[in-house]
């Protein structure tokens, strides 16, 4: 199945084992999906934005 990344837009095969593909599947082809690289940036920016800035 092809998904379509909603943050960097690209394409991506979603193989039946992915553990997103039920439900990516029931929600049809516009289902929200991001792709492991901008999750992992999005997660690494939120960490670094929950953590307090040190004054300098
Ligand atoms: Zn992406």
């Amino acid at each position: 199945m092809e998904v379509r990344c909603i943050v960097c837009g690209r394409k991506l095969e979603i193989a039946k084992w992915h553990p997103e593909y039920e439900q990516l599947r029931s929600e049809g082809e516009h289902a929200p999906y991001i792709c492991e690289r901008c999750s992992t940036m999005i997660t690494g920016e939120a960490r670094e934005a929950q953590q307090p800035k040190k004054p300098m």
